[in-house]
């Protein structure tokens, strides 16, 4: 489960596992706390779209001081739904807000203290890692193509394999994302799913539906992970919460999975 937490009106998410461990600042945004208006009430986090930059920049000043990062460091990158992964290091502060984003990439892991990683949602799944003992975090934006791709298992794998984490002491944690209630999706998605997981993948309603939260679950099992934690949080059945692509037609900010090493 994930736990709801208020400091003065600004709503975010966290995760009690990962917070236990004194290893990680960290929290997944709501729409609640931020200055921004219309379809981007308020807390959005999007930039290049038809809210101002002073807002979105405002917004991500107050969750930062909310959650005690540094807003200068923050990193993110450019999201194409790939199964790239990005390693980031202290060169990379500051890039997505004060300088180039970090160019296509769909995770990031980072073992140095500070150093805010930043993932953005609306519907997509959010997948985090934190190896408490070796201090790994990374995060993971793991879209239906993300997913079939296997981006959070590839994730895992790269935090064993170049960092040096043992699959036991990695915790993980699915954020809130459009649940198998919602995710309905033609015959051609639905088709990918069967082939690359199984029928146990998919639903069958009036259409097909999907549970990605089944198949991350999975993945990483397959790496040996079996400390997930869930926010069971479907973005467009909590549509005042969360921004949902789904729920708006696309008139919508973003949220964000963010997590820093203490
Ligand atoms: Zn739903």
């Amino acid at each position: 489960m994930f736990e709801l937490k208020n400091k003065n009106g600004v709503e975010y998410y966290t995760v009690p596992s990962f917070e236990s461990t004194g290893a990680v600042r960290h929290c997944y945004t709501t729409k609640h706390g931020g200055v921004s208006k219309n379809e981007y009430e308020s807390m959005n986090l999007r930039l290049n779209c038809s809210d101002s930059r002073e807002n979105v920049e405002e917004n991500f000043r107050i969750i930062c001081d909310t959650i005690g990062m540094n807003f200068k460091n923050l990193v993110f990158s450019n999201q194409v739904h790939s199964d790239k992964i990005y390693n980031v290091t202290k060169k990379d502060c500051g890039k997505g807000l004060f300088r180039d984003k970090i160019q296509e990439a769909d995770a990031l892991i980072c073992a140095e203290s500070g150093i805010p990683i930043v993932i953005f949602t609306a519907d997509c799944v959010p997948v985090y890692f934190l190896d408490p003992k070796k201090r790994v975090a990374a995060i993971a934006h793991s879209g239906w193509k993300g997913t079939v791709a296997d981006i959070a298992g590839q994730t895992a794998r790269k935090m064993i394999h170049e960092y040096g984490c043992r699959e036991e002491d990695i915790l993980a944690a699915i954020g809130p994302h459009i649940g198998v209630c919602h995710f309905e999706v033609g015959g051609k998605v639905a088709d990918i799913f069967r082939e690359a997981f199984g029928e146990w993948a998919l639903v069958r309603k009036e259409k097909y539906h999907v549970d990605m939260q089944k198949v991350i679950i999975r993945q990483l099992a397959d790496e040996g992970i079996k400390n997930v934690a869930c926010a069971n949080m479907c973005t467009y059945c909590n549509g005042d919460m969360f921004f949902s692509h789904r729920l708006t037609n696309g008139r919508r900010g973003v949220c964000a999975a963010m997590m820093e090493i203490i």
